[in-house]
Parts: structure tokens; sequence; C-alpha cells
């Protein structure tokens, strides 16, 4: 087969699928300006160029827990009903014109309840934004479908109620369930009540792991909890020696684990050393089912678009490679089966071929 060159033009009209990003890492800085300011809360610099610039500068500062501090400002702004109502409107815009066609949306209701909202009106008001983007977006003639993913974070003592959330919102656009938060310290088994809830529900989730902490943690993550997707899991790489898959690794390429990685953002955290030797080349040449994904736009000062931009141009990649990452990402999203098959058939493949 030959191997297909691309420009940015054409990267940005390609069907983008994404599992992992979350939404209070991808607001707008204007918005977070503008809403600061009505709140009384102060940032770092009310410039919106210069907060972007800022949150990237914090990012990159090589450390999983700096990077989770630069969050306060987003969470600040994310209070208030109003709050979520636009962010989460602004969330699917943003996708819509970055050619996303499916996205799962992820956040951690827990975090957004000091301006006195409960967790069930969060989530109330984030369904309300999103379903407002979407029409908004659909009537642009940029369709994206929003699924939502209820997270607990890992420090805390919530998950429990955040998966009764999940279950309870099911049928209202949430679609799964994670645990965010510092991986180091805070093993996937401590909420194994919460996991094992989900899964007599029938509610299917994702668990962050593999990112700050090693193969331990995406064994737990799978073996122990019962996740169908892992979060990040570059560690897996720990598992396989000269292409040679070891137990683990092989169960996660056999069973079709999909590894949701973040390129821009493992490179910030610590987790991988540069886009040309990040380990999502060499996973996907080895057949795992790796996804291609942003984790926080604002804070990593990325889109789906550059992140495939920097994988043509840093590591190789061609418009096959990214077409089967974004099928694999629909291929393992947490959508129906039907919907899945017909966003890759009748949007996916189609968007693929006219740019072959
Ligand atoms: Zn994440």
């Amino acid at each position: 087969m030959t191997a297909t060159r691309v420009d940015s033009a054409t990267l940005r009209r390609l069907p983008k699928a994404v599992l992992h990003d979350h939404l209070d890492g991808g607001l707008r800085p204007a918005t977070v300006v503008e809403l600061a300011a009505e709140l009384g809360h102060t940032l770092p610099t009310t410039d919106p160029q210069e907060l972007a610039a800022w949150y990237v500068e914090a990012a990159d500062s090589g450390d999983l827990v700096r990077y989770i501090a630069t969050f306060e400002h987003t969470l600040a702004v994310m209070q208030t009903r109003e709050g979520l109502l636009r962010t989460a409107e602004e969330y699917v815009l943003d996708l819509a014109a970055d050619g996303v066609v499916y996205g799962e949306v992820r956040y951690a209701p827990e975090l957004m309840l000091d301006g006195g909202l409960t967790l069930a009106e969060v989530v109330e008001a984030v369904q309300e934004g999103l379903a407002a983007g979407m029409a908004r977006a659909a009537a642009a003639g940029t369709p994206v479908r929003v699924g939502t993913l209820l997270c607990g974070m890992r420090m805390f003592d919530r998950t429990r109620a955040t998966a009764d959330l999940a279950v309870a919102f099911r049928d209202a656009g949430v679609v799964g369930f994670d645990i965010a938060g510092a991986e180091d310290g805070f093993p996937p088994a401590d909420h194994l009540d919460a996991f094992a809830h989900l899964r007599r529900e029938n509610v299917p989730f994702t668990i962050h792991a593999g990112e700050a902490h090693g193969l331990p943690s995406i064994h737990q993550a799978l073996q122990v909890c019962g996740a169908q997707r892992i979060g990040h899991g570059v560690r897996i790489t720990d598992d396989i020696v000269d292409g040679k898959l070891g137990r683990l690794a092989g169960w996660v390429r056999d069973r079709r684990v999909a590894l949701e990685m973040c390129p821009t953002s493992n490179l910030q955290t610590g987790a991988a050393t540069s886009i040309a030797e990040h380990p999502i080349t060499a996973l996907k040449d080895l057949g795992f089912r790796v996804t291609l994904n942003t984790d926080n736009r604002l804070v990593s000062g990325t889109t789906m678009t550059r992140e495939m931009s920097l994988l043509v141009e840093e590591a190789g990649w061609t418009v096959e490679d990214l077409r089967t990452v974004t099928v694999n990402a629909l291929k393992s999203a947490f959508l129906p089966f039907d919907e899945r098959e017909a966003l890759i058939e009748d949007v996916v493949l189609p968007g693929y071929a006219a740019a072959l």
C-alpha cells in the first residue's frame, strides 16, 4: 500500500474521534478570563493570550502533580450552572471546529460543588450545555456526537457516589466512568466498590493508568478492577522487550484493550520524551489498539489537528495511520455498537477516502 502524506488544511478536515479529553482542561482562555472577572476570581493574568501561554508553561514542567494544579483556575469558573452551561456548549463547538465527529468528554462532578450545586445538578447543567452545543454544531453543518464520562477523583472517597451518578444518568448522555487525579500512591484497587457496582450495572469504564506509574497500575486497572480501556497506558512498553510482548502487554494487544494515548500531554508530564519516540508509534506498528487524544486542550495548548500534525511531521505518520487510530477510537467508544458502526461506515471512512 502506498503511504499518503497530508497537508494541514486536509488534516483539519479529516473526521476525528477523541476518547480522552477533560472538560475542565479544555476551556477557551477568553471564557476563563470573562467568567473569572464576573466571579472576582484572581487569575495569573487577565490577558487571554498570556493566560494560554501561562498554562502551557506550567504544564511543561514535567511534573504530573504540578500539571494537575493548573486546573484550579478552570475549575474556579465551573462552580455555577451558568459557567457549566457555557463551558460545555463551547466545548462541543471547539471539537466541531477541530473536525471531531465523536468525542467523549470527561470531568469530575465532585470538583464542581463549591457554588452550592448538587452532583446531579452539575451533571444536568453539563448535559444541557453539551446538547446546546451539539444542536448548534449540527445546524452549522459540522455535526459532532459527544458522550460523557464521569470521573471520580482517585485521592478522595467519592468514587462510589460518582459511579452511582453514572448509573443514574446513563440514559441522559453519560456513557461511562473513569478515575482521574494523581496516579502515584492512589492505586485503582482503592476504588473497587465503585468498579464492582459499575460492572453489576453494566456501565463501561476506563482508568487512568500507566502514566505516572508503571505496569502494576495497568495490571490492577485491567485484571483487578475490570477496566475496558486504559487512559494513557504508555508504560505498557515496560512489558515489551525487543518487540516481544510479555503476558500483560499480550493481554492488552490480544484482547484489543484501547490505549487512550495523549502525546503532547505525555511529554509535559514526563511520561514520554519526544513525539518522535512516543510509544504510540511503536504500539501502533505492533498492532495494539492505540487511539490518539488531546487530554487537555487548553492546558497542553493543543487540538486533535495539532496532535495529528505532530505525528505526521515528527513520527512519519500517514493518512492511513490517522484513519487507523480514528477507527480504533470508534471501535472502543462507549457508544452502542450500531452507532459506532454507523459513524465508521458513514462518516469516518468516506472522510478519509476523500483525502486519500
Ligand atoms: Zn486524562
